[in-house]
């Protein structure tokens, strides 16, 4: 671990680290996103101690450390090392990006428990030495046919399970389309390996290899690419519904479980520790993290779980209408070095904005520059951070022409308030 494993990157990790604004970031990996409240300790101290004390969140159930310096770097590696936290070397930690329904083994309503396949599909990554040629954020997931859908998710290889004749299968999607195939459980890391190692063998295009799964679907189809796999069990299926929103509390079978959103996916260190405390004091020990930026802790019962709602809800988002759900912020100042605007805090208060509820949906994307990380898509309103103040886009990307420009704070509140009540000129 040396200085030059630390560089400027879209996908860090924790053996390499991202340069930011407010230090290194530092992303651990946890398998199935499964927790316990003893390494939630141990991480909330040390990104305390090594850290900023701010935590992110990430929408693939990773969690960050941020703020950390060069020179503290190796203390905090070495502190993660000694509590398992960590990989052996930073290409088997990238390889391993796998995302799994968070309550995997506790939700009555799955299909079957997927833990050990999470866990053998990563082992399986990391050991097979050809898997680490995948690109950075080529990412896999496995869906128990549980509550908590992951149907939102963009994986280049997900899969999902279903009953089919009595018997529980998985379904491959490749790259999102909707020609699936059908496989066995027990098939399923061979049939995760076989695709992803053709895929490498296909990316290899001089000058513009293939990034993403869906690039190559897109060129020769997915029935081609599922039948060179082997997979001969395919037919059309779109992707199922999202049962659940993971926020509140939720009953499922004898086990509670109560579901804490992270605005705009950051958390405190002490937010975590206050966390892991009440999942040792009055839940299963665990937590477990979602892709939606919320931590779950099962095993408490409604009583519990509505007195701390009382107690620490307003640091959380605990229902599925909370306005700052329908704002997406990137990093921001200080913590981008890109940033313009502090994000985070002028997002919180637009949030407030009465109007914003009108109809449903993510409305506002809150970006600190034009490069737009928290939101690729098109948003019905773009704040764009530029010069301190920020520019307006509307139904378009961070990127677009704005339609007006130079708003202070208070002046974005009032054009977002003039659009929303149809009054925008
Ligand atoms: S959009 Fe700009 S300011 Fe925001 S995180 Fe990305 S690079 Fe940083």
């Amino acid at each position: 671990m040396t200085a030059e494993t630390l560089v400027k990157g879209w996908c860090p990790g924790a053996l390499r680290p991202m340069e930011s604004g407010d230090g290194l970031l530092v992303r651990l990996r946890l398998t199935g996103g499964i927790l316990s409240a003893n390494h939630a300790q141990i991480i909330a101290k040390a990104a305390m101690q090594y850290g900023n004390g701010l935590i992110d969140l990430s929408g693939r159930a990773n969690l960050q450390i941020r703020g950390v310096s060069g020179s503290q770097w190796p203390h905090l590696i070495a502190d993660l090392s000694r509590h398992g936290l960590l990989d052996d070397d930073a290409e088997a930690e990238a390889v391993r990006n796998v995302i799994a329904s968070p309550l995997a083994g506790l939700d009555p309503s799955a299909f079957l428990d997927i833990r050990p396949i999470v866990k053998a599909l990563e082992h399986r990554l990391v050991s097979e030495r050809a898997l680490h040629q995948l690109p950075g954020k080529f990412g896999f997931s496995i869906d128990d046919g549980g509550q908590f859908s992951l149907r939102d998710q963009t994986a280049d290889i997900a899969f999902e399970a279903i009953k089919n004749s009595r018997e529980t299968a998985f379904i491959v999607r490749i790259g999102g389309d909707k020609q699936v195939g059908l496989i066995k459980p027990e098939n399923l890391c061979d049939v995760a390996s076989t695709l992803a190692l053709n895929f490498i063998k296909a990316s290899k295009i001089p000058d513009n290899p293939l990034k993403r799964m869906a690039n190559w679907v897109s060129s020769v189809g997915a029935e081609v690419i599922l039948k060179q796999a082997g997979i001969h069990d395919r037919s059309v299926r779109p992707k199922r519904e999202t049962k659940l929103a993971p926020f509140g509390y939720h009953e499922l079978g004898k086990e509670g479980v109560l579901g804490l959103g992270a605005p705009f996916g950051r958390l405190s260190a002490n937010g975590l520790s206050a966390l892991a405390n009440i999942a040792l004091k009055n839940g299963s020990g665990e937590l477990r993290l979602t892709p939606w930026r919320a931590i779950l802790l099962p095993g408490l019962n409604r009583q519990v779980a509505e007195a701390l709602i009382v107690k620490i809800g307003e640091n959380f988002i605990t229902q599925p209408n909370d306005p700052r759900l329908q704002i997406a912020a990137c990093t921001g100042m200080p913590s981008c070095r890109n940033a313009n605007v502090n994000t985070h805090e002028d997002a919180l208060s637009f949030a407030t904005l009465e109007s914003l509820t009108k109809t449903s949906g993510t409305r506002l994307h809150v970006s600190g520059c034009e490069k737009g990380c928290a939101r690729p898509m098109a948003t019905e309103a773009v704040l764009v951070g530029r010069g301190r103040l920020y520019d307006l886009v509307l139904n378009g990307k961070a990127s677009d022409k704005p339609l007006r420009t130079g708003l202070n704070n208070a002046a974005a509140r009032r054009a977002l308030e003039e659009l929303w009540s149809g009054e925008a000129k």
